[in-house]
C-alpha cells in the first residue's frame, strides 16, 4: 500500500520537475524517497534556463526551439538555429548517461527497501 502512495508522489514530483526542464527519473525517485517534500521543492525551482534563450535584440527569455522572438519579433538566424541544435544533442547525451546513473540508483533503492521490509518482518514475526 506504501508503494502505491511512493509512486504516485515520485510521480507528481517528476512531472513538476519535467515541465521545469528537470531529469524527471531523478525527481522520480527523489519523490519517492522523500514525499512530500519532493514535491514542494519541485514546486520552488526555478525553471532551468537550459530550455530557453535569450534573445540577441531585447534579452528577454524565449522558448529554445522559437524561431522568432516573441517580445520583439526578432528573428533567429540560421546559424544561431544550428548552434542551438548542436547545444541540444551534447546536452541529450550528457542526459541520457545521467539517467542511467538514475536508473541504477533506482534499482538499488528498490532492493534497499525489500531487504528493510524483510528486516522488519523478520524482526517482528
Ligand atoms: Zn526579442
Amino acid at each position: 500500500m506504501i508503494w502505491i502512495v511512493l509512486i504516485i508522489t515520485g510521480a507528481i514530483a517528476a512531472v513538476i520537475a519535467q515541465s521545469k526542464g528537470r531529469s524527471g527519473l531523478g525527481w522520480f525517485i527523489y519523490g519517492a524517497c522523500f514525499p512530500g517534500i519532493a514535491i514542494i521543492h519541485a514546486l520552488c525551482i526555478k525553471e532551468n534556463k537550459d530550455t530557453k534563450k535569450q534573445c540577441p535584440d531585447c534579452r528577454s527569455w524565449v522558448d529554445r526551439k522559437a524561431k522568432v522572438c516573441k517580445n520583439c519579433s526578432y528573428r533567429f538566424t540560421k546559424k544561431e538555429m544550428q548552434v542551438l541544435v548542436e547545444e541540444e544533442q551534447a546536452k541529450q547525451e550528457n542526459l541520457n548517461s545521467r539517467n542511467k546513473v538514475a536508473a541504477v540508483v533506482l534499482v538499488i533503492v528498490i532492493i534497499a527497501g525489500i531487504c528493510i521490509i524483510n528486516y522488519i518482518k523478520a524482526m517482528n514475526p
